[in-house]
């Protein structure tokens, strides 16, 4: 602690992980021996910029850009960008730590990173956008490159500002190089099915878990939480696996229609109009709006996806779920369950599905784009989705085992953190004290 002051998130994700190593490292003494916990918790390189831009009133603004470049043991650093007022170091630590473990399970040859800046998009213009965007690349370009660090989307990063990234790195390198960037628009360079491929795989990982115990999703109710990219293609690959998704939310609220939520409302209103999602019971007599988001959990499902953002359930959240019969949760945003919520869902053995290795498909894709911008090729949605899909299976299959193998059969927590670091920590193992 002496070491990070004032990095509460990193400092609790570190605390977090460790604590689920403890079986892997009891086992093998190695990784002690080797000064992987030490190591493995100090970012390779941090880097912090500053970002000058002008405003549409011409005034000048500094915000300030990140990038933590924290492991490259098992390939190039990868990991999303975010745009937000709440981003500072120990979010950007906290964030890139996670991703290590995360990419390590997926199966692909990505190191962990992450960055961003405490840049607020929200009621910026477009060009305020790109001329932040464009002063945020024009440095961060000196550390990146398509076999060292591989930035993507991450909060207030959309298809947008990474389009933005993406000219300004090809303008200062002279020539097109689609390999910088991952989350790219499909006519240049970006892989198919990336925009569904955090929602879709965590659908695959739930319905994996679901399956070892006798569940399925076809004719179960089903919460989501959010409205935004994962939450709307968790709903669609849900519903396309015979489950009813009653209800829904935003930043402003939720909705509950017990008869089913209308994807094609939701898409419309919250990707083609930028609305409100109060906007969906004004057209669909018999939904419901309450304007209290958090108080979606209070609805009975079986399932319950929180795919907003983080600390999105608390305890009392949890025991409501668990008192209305959920049978599953996973998580589709990062960190959505806080540590006592978590806590209870092990303590009332509900099937838990922790972000690490549920929300995974959106970097897995990535990675796959990756592929493909280096083969100078497009795959097909069907190809791609059919790759995630086998990947999802992956992940489950070896956190199930690793759990089973370290003491906690069933728990995902466990199998999750242990089947990532150990591939890290053998890596970091063989390449020597670096
Ligand atoms: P988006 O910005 O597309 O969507 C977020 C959605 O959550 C929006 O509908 C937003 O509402 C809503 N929201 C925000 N706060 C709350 C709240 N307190 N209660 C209810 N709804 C809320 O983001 P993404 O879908 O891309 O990301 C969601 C989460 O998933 C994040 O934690 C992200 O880090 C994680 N994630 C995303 C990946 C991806 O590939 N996109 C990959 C892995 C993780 P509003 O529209 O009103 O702003």
């Amino acid at each position: 602690e002496s070491r990070n002051p004032g990095e509460p998130e990193f400092l609790q994700a570190v605390k977090r992980i460790f604590t689920s190593l403890l079986p892997a490292i009891a086992k093998h003494p190695k990784y002690i021996k080797n000064g992987i916990l030490e190591r493995i918790s100090e970012p390779e390189r941090l880097i912090t910029f500053r970002v000058p831009w002008v405003d549409d009133s011409g005034k000048v603004q500094v915000n300030r850009g990140f990038r933590v470049q924290f492991n490259s043991s098992i390939g190039p650093y990868k990991g999303g960008t975010r745009f937000h007022p709440t981003v500072n170091t120990s979010i950007i630590k906290f964030l890139g730590f996670e991703q290590i473990f995360k990419n390590a399970l997926t199966g692909q040859p990505i190191g962990g990173g992450k960055g961003g800046a405490d840049f607020n998009p929200k009621g910026k213009s477009t060009n305020e956008i790109m001329r932040f965007t464009q002063s945020y690349m024009t440095e961060l370009s000196n550390y990146i490159g398509p076999n060292i660090d591989i930035p993507a989307g991450d909060i207030g990063v959309g298809a947008r500002e990474i389009g933005f990234m993406f000219g300004q790195y090809k303008r200062m390198q002279g020539g097109y190089e689609a390999g910088v960037l991952t989350g790219k628009g499909d006519r240049f360079g970006g892989s198919l099915a990336r925009t569904e491929a955090t929602g879709y795989g965590l659908v695959y990982f739930v319905n994996e878990m679901l399956q070892d115990h006798g569940f399925s999703f076809n004719g179960s109710r089903v919460i989501v939480s959010g409205a935004g990219n994962v939450a709307i293609y968790a709903m669609e690959k849900a519903m396309q696996f015979g489950a009813k998704v009653v209800a829904c939310s935003d930043s402003t609220g939720y909705i509950y229609d017990e008869k089913g939520i209308d994807l094609d409302t939701i898409k419309r209103l919250k990707l083609d109009e930028e609305s409100v999602i109060s906007a969906y019971a004004a057209e669909h007599p018999g939904a419901l709006f309450n304007e209290n988001c958090g108080d979606i959990w209070t609805i009975p499902c079986d399932i319950a996806l929180p795919c907003a953002t983080q600390n999105e359930i608390d305890e009392n959240a949890a025991k409501l779920l668990i008192n209305n019969g959920v049978k599953a949760i996973a998580e589709g945003a990062n960190m959505p369950s806080n540590q006592n919520a978590m806590d209870l869902f092990n303590e009332s053995h509900i099937l838990f599905g922790p972000s690490k290795a549920a929300n995974a498909g959106g970097v897995a894709v990535s990675a796959l784009e990756m592929a493909q911008n280096s083969m100078r090729l497009a795959w097909s949605f069907e190809k791609v989705d059919a790759k995630l899909h086998e990947i999802m299976h992956n992940i489950y299959r070896e956190s199930i085992n690793a759990a089973e193998a370290y003491g906690h059969p069933g728990n995902l927590v466990y199998g999750a953190n242990i089947a990532g670091f150990i591939k890290v920590g053998d890596a970091m193992i063989r390449e020597g004290v670096i």
